[in-house]
């Protein structure tokens, strides 16, 4: 099938090269002329695991194109997708003029055939009948006659990033929304292949799941999942606080309670809060949808005070440590919001810089996504110090803080690296390492719901021995 993909970001490249791969003709349109420039040459301007290779291999077999000529896009696909972004505005609702600016493009451009306009952005409740809205009304302002019909479809996404690919090839189910059985019928064929396990880790696995729904659902779908989950780290995150204060373990309390099949283990893991460019955006815009129509969210609206306390927690346990941080050298080990992408929008290490720096600490900072100043098309704010490895990290430093649980990390030289620090303190802000193994290694190890290992004093022997006699 011919498909046309509108944005090659996280999502948009990442649906366009796997449609290519597992074997229809896609086009991917964005108006960014240096990214269309990179990917032409094969190149992708994101990291993600596996999509090099894949979208190498898609372009080599003649099946996958880039471009910033949206009409180009619009006359080749029978599929046209919109996949730019929907950032948050400072009121909590989702920008939408991108998607608004694609959807104008689609109908000043489509001149004849049938095609299917899917929404795969995340867009708020009601977009699928205003993006149809918005092309009928460019189509009445062209003087030409235009014989092309349409209809639209919501197909939300739910890959995670950092297993994108993965995702894309082995969902656990595709929503498809709208009220045209024509449009419904041509999504359930562009997706046989991947319906069917043909590019499936297991392709013995049952067919995946389609949920069929009218419009509005489908948006909706994706929203209430975000906030689902969200919630769900938001809950875990409360009870750590809570064993904070009475000495429990809140790893051990996630595995006792997430063996429970009605709860599940996952999602179950404390640590300093949930970012991204999607979790906390999405949850912003279901309580201003709420909002709009008369409802108080109140338990989506505790859920975000929850997490922006717990995204400054690693900040109020390096205080009861270190006492003053006017003067200290704080390390950060990681930046982005997870492992395995590039991705710093709204990551809780962005909270972190900005509260470490109002309160007069020097921060540096490893990660092996940011090795320089900038990367790719995401850059790191002025007040953070990049150092290249995790040695010149430790370096100086009064404190580390893991921020990201890269792999990587569970094997880094924890003894060298108090070796070089003033203080040996590591705030473990994912509960990712064996806090035993920190403390033998030199560290005071402090996690968030669970005890603090090590010798608090033995940690800040050093700093006394360079205090002259
Ligand atoms: P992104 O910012 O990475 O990419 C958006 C792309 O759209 C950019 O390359 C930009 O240059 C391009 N663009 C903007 N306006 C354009 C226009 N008028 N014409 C052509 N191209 C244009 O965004 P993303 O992370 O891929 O997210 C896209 C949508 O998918 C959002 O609504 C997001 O909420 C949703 N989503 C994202 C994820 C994720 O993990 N990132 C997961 C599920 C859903």
């Amino acid at each position: 099938m011919k498909v046309c993909v509108v944005g090659t970001g996280y999502v948009g490249l990442v649906t366009g090269a796997c449609l290519a791969y597992a074997g229809h003709q896609v086009v991917c349109v964005d108006n960014n002329a240096a990214k269309v420039a990179l990917m032409q040459a094969g190149q992708s301007p994101i990291y993600e695991p596996g999509l090099t290779d894949i979208m190498q291999a898609a372009m080599q077999a003649g099946a996958l194109q880039f471009t910033t000529d949206l009409a180009a896009g619009v006359t080749h696909g029978e599929v046209l997708f919109i996949a730019v972004g929907t950032p948050p505005l400072p009121t909590g609702e989702s920008d939408t003029r991108y998607v608004e600016a694609v959807a104008r493009g689609i109908g000043q451009h489509l001149t004849t055939g049938y095609k299917v306009i899917v929404n795969k952005s995340t867009v708020p409740i009601g977009s699928g009948d205003w993006v149809r809205r918005i092309v009928l009304d460019a189509i009445a302002e062209r003087s030409e006659p235009v014989t092309a019909q349409f209809d639209v479809v919501s197909n939300p996404e739910f890959l995670r990033e950092g297993s994108a690919v993965y995702d894309s090839f082995n969902p656990d189910r595709i929503v498809l929304g709208g009220s045209s059985q024509k449009a419904l019928d041509r999504m359930q064929a562009l997706y046989a292949p991947i319906i069917n396990r043909c590019f499936a880790e297991n392709s013995d696995l049952p067919p995946v799941p389609v949920v069929t729904t009218d419009l509005s659902s489908a948006e909706t779908i994706k929203y209430a999942a975000n906030a689902f989950l969200a919630t769900k780290i938001s809950f875990i995150n409360e009870i750590a606080n809570i064993c904070d204060r009475v000495g429990a373990d809140v790893t051990q309390v996630a595995q006792g309670i997430g063996l429970d099949s009605r709860i599940g283990s996952k999602f179950l893991q404390a640590g300093i809060g949930w970012g991204g460019s999607c979790f906390p955006k999405d949850v912003a815009a279901l309580v201003h949808t709420a909002d709009d129509y008369g409802y108080e969210a109140e338990l989506l609206k505790a859920a975000v005070s929850t997490n922006s306390r717990q995204r400054i927690l690693a900040v109020e346990k390096l205080q009861q440590v270190l006492g003053i941080l006017k003067g200290k050298t704080i390390g950060l080990l990681g930046l982005t919001f997870k492992p395995d992408t590039d991705d710093m929008r709204d990551t809780p290490a962005l909270d972190l810089i900005a509260q470490l720096n109002r309160l007069g600490a020097k921060v540096k900072a490893y990660d092996p996504m940011y090795l320089e100043d900038s990367h790719g098309f995401h850059t790191v704010p002025d007040q953070v110090i990049l150092t290249s490895t995790p040695e010149q990290l430790a370096e100086n430093c009064d404190a580390i803080v893991l921020v990201t649980d890269w792999q990587q990390f569970q094997e880094l030289d924890y003894a060298n690296l108090a070796q070089q620090m003033n203080l040996a303190i590591l705030i473990d802000g994912r509960n990712y390492l064996n806090p035993e193994t920190i403390a033998e290694a030199g560290f005071y190890y402090v996690g968030i719901g669970r005890p603090a290992a090590g010798n608090p004093l033995a940690a800040m022997r050093s700093l006394r021995q360079q205090v002259p006699a």
